[in-house]
């Protein structure tokens, strides 16, 4: 075989990582299951690179140079089994099979055990970036075997994203369930962000009166500054976009029920699990669920709202400059708990992923892509151990610039009834983690009055439990 790579699974995603091997100078070996697919990657883009097609997977795997290395493109949950078996099966050991799918992290771990067993390396990657970013360059984040990387690595260093400073946008984020568990905690902060996004452009249409061409431009001027990400120029293009059939702005015309496919669900249940607060992801993982639930919307259409009082345009314009640091805040909230959650994640698994590649890696190719991510990239190599991006001394020092303006706006929210879960999530969460003293001590209280749940004190080491019931004694429960 001369193939350096094989790709299975030639839908959209596939393809499109199949011609972008091949346009970087390897030779790719292309299969599906069903043969058309290949045979019509070949007719239109054969031309692109180097492909060897393969009707059948024995041809496929005869393709393949050794150690052999296959990329899985295919559906995420059982077709993914499916595959995995039939090619491994017809693989070797020290061989490599990719799995690029969506997959939970969970599955993973379970598929790399059992093909470890059978000598073969397994690694699961997370690719984001969408069709565009497999062709023109994905931000990659491979979890396995290291050995598995250093066959693999270069290749996907080749096809990744650059970032501005022109480092590869892929790196060995951790042994087995490591890359996918980072690809989910990516969505889920994709979540937040698009959360948080539609929040300022709601207050400003609702609470500022703008139009939506006119927060285009708001949004067009944002994306120079500290907020340039691609969400925000999409969004902006977004609201730019009129209706044909209407001639209305294309976002009036858009049925308001956003729909989920289950990453950013998965990450909220993974963050339970850990025992993570990620409130700004299970905000955003809600609130599309809430948009959803017509038959609770329509029950609750009667309810009195508040009156609003129309801006002026000044007012307006400040209004818009603090929805501004509002959402930079809420952003470097929600980005706060997604790497607490890395954090968590890796700690729980053995992982030792480096949190500051986790941000080097996002700088390009992926759906978050942002200027603000090199800054995270900053905090974290300066200080690996940071407890929270809150307590980086740059973000801190934004976020306590940003703190009146963030309240005002989250303010403005709760008075004009536009409901903006994110920003006044996100503000509770930084209002809790400063806090000197939280009213836990009332529920460990509670909790110690009704279930015996014991407590301990401020003033002295031990675990006590008042007896509650009778003389309100307090006794020592730990012995001591
Ligand atoms: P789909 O998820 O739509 O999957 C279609 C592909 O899966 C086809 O090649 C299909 O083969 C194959 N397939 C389905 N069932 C089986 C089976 N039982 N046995 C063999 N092959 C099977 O394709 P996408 O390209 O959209 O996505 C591929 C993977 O990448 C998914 O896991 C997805 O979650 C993930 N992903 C997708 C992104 C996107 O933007 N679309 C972004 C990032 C990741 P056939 O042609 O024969 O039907």
């Amino acid at each position: 075989g001369r193939a350096q790579i094989g790709v299975t699974g030639l839908a959209v995603m596939g393809r499109n990582l199949a011609r972008n091997f091949a346009r970087n100078g390897y030779t790719v070996a292309v299969h599906n299951r069903t043969y058309g697919r290949t045979r019509d990657l070949v007719e239109q883009f054969g031309g692109e690179g180097d492909f060897v097609p393969a009707e059948t997977a024995e041809e496929f795997v005869a393709a393949l140079e050794r150690p052999r290395r296959v990329m899985i493109m295919v559906k995420a949950g059982g077709p993914t089994d499916t595959v995995i078996e039939e090619f491994a099966e017809l693989l070797e050991p020290g061989d490599v099979i990719i799995d690029g799918g969506n997959a939970h992290f969970e599955d993973t771990r379970r598929r790399e055990a059992a093909l470890r067993e059978r000598g073969l390396h397994f690694v699961g990657t997370g690719v984001s970036g969408g069709e565009e970013g497999a062709l023109n360059g994905p931000s990659i984040m491979p979890g396995g075997s290291p050995e598995s990387y250093e066959s693999l690595g270069p290749m996907l260093e080749r096809i990744a994203a650059r970032a501005p400073d022109g480092t590869p946008c892929t790196t060995h984020v951790g042994p087995d369930g490591a890359g996918h568990f980072v690809k989910m905690v990516h969505n889920g902060i994709e979540y937040a962000d698009m959360q948080l996004i539609a929040e300022a452009y709601q207050l400003l249409r609702d609470v500022a009166g703008y139009a939506p061409d006119e927060i285009a431009d708001i949004f067009r001027g944002w994306n120079e500054g500290r907020l340039g990400s691609y969400l925000i120029e999409i969004t902006a293009e977004v609201l730019t976009h009129t209706d044909a059939a209407t001639g209305a702005p294309f976002v009036d015309v858009v049925a308001d029920r956003a729909e989920q496919k289950g990453t950013g669900r998965w990450t909220v249940q993974t963050a339970l699990g850990l025992g993570t607060p990620v409130p700004g992801i299970a905000e955003a993982v809600f609130a599309r669920s809430l948009s959803g639930h017509t038959e609770l919307r329509t029950a609750a259409s009667p309810l009195p709202g508040p009156q609003r009082t129309p801006m002026g345009r000044d007012e307006a314009a400040d209004f818009a400059d603090g929805v501004e640091r509002s959402l930079y805040a809420s952003k470097v909230i929600s980005y706060a708990q997604g790497w607490d959650m890395i954090r968590a994640g890796s700690e729980e698994y053995d992982w030792h992923i480096d949190l500051s590649d986790v941000a080097a890696i996002w700088r390009a190719g992926c759906i978050i892509r942002a200027r603000f991510l090199d800054r995270i990239r900053a905090a974290f190599t300066s200080d690996p151990w940071l407890p929270t991006l809150l307590a980086d001394p740059e973000f801190a020092k934004e976020l306590g610039e940003a703190q009146y303006a963030w309240r005002d706006v989250v303010a403005a929210s709760v008075r004009n009834g536009v409901p903006a879960p994110g920003m006044s999530s996100a503000l509770a969460y930084y209002d809790g983690l400063r806090a000197p003293r939280l009213p836990a001590a009332l529920l460990q209280a509670q909790r110690d009055y009704f279930g015996a749940h014991t407590y301990q004190r401020t003033d002295r080491e031990g675990t006590f439990h008042t007896l509650w019931g009778g003389d309100r004694e307090e006794i020592r429960t730990d012995g001591g």
